[in-house]
């Protein structure tokens, strides 16, 4: 699955040292932002997000070593590396060397988590199984279970969901999509086809009027040169994703499979 890595997302240099112990982890502890309100933002946003969580943990109100989280889910299915595999977190007392900690960004006692943000985590913790960073199975907590301080994390509006959602995962759990319907496997449903070719449809339109804008501004060529980066850094999330799929939808619904999957907008105009 894509994961959008500290290096991708700008985070500043490792502190302290690298705990290791114990991997496989056989729990996950899920945890809330406890934020404002997130909605599906383009990369660049979400990026600066995870950028000012970090800065917060590191800052002088909590002195950590680094973001607290293994993982960052965002609403829109994107998953942010933390501390990442095998690093001790700073998430929950007595479970930081022991379990991988992931954050639902927003708030969980304000605002429920969205079905891409269930997607993708079920698809980390079948990609985590699938490293051998994670045991089979694992053990899913919500932070409230081993807080002595009456929290609430993940919030009122997750931690009833938790179980029913993401136990039970003993193995990868195939592609995600970073937004969207949730992809399993063949057995995809005609709705679900539809909502993916109109994804790709989206996908493709955006590209085409960040280019078109690009082409008729040349005054401000530097914006829009940002805009086109962005479309087409989401753009290939999409296709990294989706491409083998837009040749199924193609088949399926008898579109000319060359032009499903010829414009890509990743793609030089
Ligand atoms: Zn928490």
């Amino acid at each position: 699955m894509d994961i959008i890595t500290r290096a991708q997302w700008g985070a500043g240099p490792k502190r302290g040292s690298d705990v290791s112990s114990k991997l496989p982890w056989g729990e996950v502890v899920i945890h809330t932002e406890a934020g404002p309100q997130r909605s599906p933002a383009s990369l660049g946003t979400e990026m600066g997000w995870i950028r000012a969580i970090e800065a917060f943990h590191v800052g002088p109100e909590r002195g950590w070593d680094g973001i607290a989280y293994s993982f960052l889910i965002a609403p829109s299915g994107r998953v942010f590396e933390g501390r990442g595999w095998g690093r001790s977190g700073a998430h929950t007392e007595g479970r930081n060397s022991t379990a991988a900690g992931f954050c639902f960004l927003g708030h969980g006692d304000k605002w429920p988590a969205t079905d891409a943000q269930w997607s993708s985590t079920r698809g980390l913790i079948g990609e985590g199984i699938r490293l051998g960073k994670l045991q089979r199975r694992p053990k899913i907590s919500g932070h409230k279970d081993y807080s002595q301080k009456g929290k609430t994390c993940p919030g009122t509006l997750i931690y009833p969901l938790l179980q029913a959602k993401l136990a039970g995962i003993d193995g990868p759990t195939g592609p995600v999509a970073p937004t969207g319907p949730s992809i399993g496997d063949d057995d995809m449903s005609q709705a679900q086809y539809d909502e993916l070719h109109r994804l790709i449809l989206e996908t493709r339109g955006e590209a085409a009027a960040a280019r078109g804008e690009a082409a008729a501004a040349g005054l401000r060529a530097a914006h829009c040169e940002q805009l086109l980066a962005e479309v087409q850094a989401q753009g290939k999330q999409y296709y990294g994703s989706l491409r083998g799929w837009a040749v199924a939808i193609a088949n399926k619904l008898g579109v000319d499979r060359a032009d499903a999957v010829a414009n890509d907008p990743t793609s030089k105009p």
